[in-house]
């Protein structure tokens, strides 16, 4: 195990803590900044299995701060899912990695998660972490809450039956409309968001809880503050996700046919129920105007849009925020 050897010379975790890394699964839902190096240390640090789960694909202004892409990627068009796979394969070859293009939803998140031992939020939106902390409750598996903006950044360790969720915290954390697409983001406030939470998690896989961080940190690295609130108290009886009667609401409506802007992005993703078939869908664009295709998705520039169309039957159309808009030119190109 000398590829481990530094790792168990840290006490704390030693030889058996190594052990029970290589036993655990993580699962790390968006394969962005957060997510990209999270599992880039999970990787390298032994974690026995890591299930990646991202509905993007590598676009150039994700190569500041997203740390296991490459311009190739970009020019490919690789599904940060799968990109991300081969790059971590080829850091590290000894562990499993599963990898999926979807959208995180209550049909398409619930079979991946057996087995699962921890979730790494590296998520981009409050509507998928409510998803995520009702389903994780539910489930009774543990996850670490990261979000970052600007120059700013916050983590927290969620313990189902023991901590606050997410639900309880919401009036502690500022949630504002920021987004890393409107504010821009400095790639270090990844970088301490994603160090808080790659340490949290090695505490919970070698199953030494009592040095868990237990309180909310926020920082400003540019603005000089670094913040770490108690927030024990914030555990609400009538939460109806960790409440003593819950009923979860994220995991309510199921919605499978959902069109929705994409925050700050210019951009509208629809959404059918069926997979498509892209080689039908190939042969119907190509007569249009010249196309981009790889295993996962293919891709058309058409007047001043771009479509780019997934397996899963999902499509992103670039350069409008408008759903109307958005599924007209949908309908002309894909029928
Ligand atoms: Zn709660």
């Amino acid at each position: 195990m000398e590829r481990y050897s530094r790792q168990m010379l840290f006490k704390p975790i030693g030889k058996v803590g190594q052990q029970k890394i290589s036993e655990k699964h993580v699962l790390i839902l968006g394969c962005g900044a957060l997510g990209s190096a999270n599992a880039d240390n999970l990787a390298r640090a032994g974690v026995g299995k890591l299930t990646l789960i991202d509905r993007d694909y590598v676009e150039i202004s994700n190569l500041q701060r997203q740390q296991l892409y490459t311009e190739q990627d970009v020019y490919n068009q690789i599904p940060k899912a799968i990109a991300a796979k081969k790059r971590l394969q080829e850091i590290n070859s000894e562990i499993d990695i599963e990898a999926h293009v979807m959208d995180a939803s209550v049909t398409s998140l619930e079979p991946l998660l057996t087995g699962i031992d921890l979730v790494m939020d590296a998520t981009d939106n409050f509507d998928t972490r409510f998803l995520l902390n009702d389903m994780l409750q539910k489930y009774s598996i543990p996850w670490i809450f990261g979000s970052c903006v600007g120059s700013t950044g916050m983590s927290y360790t969620i313990l189902p039956n023991q901590t606050p969720c997410l639900r309880c915290l919401l009036d502690a954390i500022p949630v504002s409309g920021a987004t890393c697409d409107s504010v821009g983001i400095i790639s270090p406030a990844v970088q301490m968001v994603v160090a808080h939470q790659t340490t949290e998690a090695l505490k919970i896989l070698i199953e030494n809880q009592k040095s868990l961080r237990t309180s909310l940190v926020t920082f400003d690295l540019w603005n000089n503050h670094y913040h770490m609130m108690k927030v024990d108290r914030a555990k609400k009886q009538t939460c109806p996700a960790c409440g003593e009667t819950p009923n979860y609401p994220a995991l309510d409506y199921q919605s499978t046919t959902k069109s929705e802007v994409l925050c700050g992005r210019n951009t509208v993703q629809i959404r059918t129920s069926q997979k498509q078939n892209l080689n039908l869908l190939k042969e119907r664009l190509e007569r249009i105007a010249p196309v981009k295709v790889n295993d996962f998705l293919i891709s058309i520039e058409y007047e001043s849009y771009r479509l780019v169309f997934f397996q899963d039957g999902r499509t992103l159309i670039h350069g409008t925020n408008s759903i109307e808009k958005a599924k007209s030119i949908y309908y002309q190109l894909a029928g």
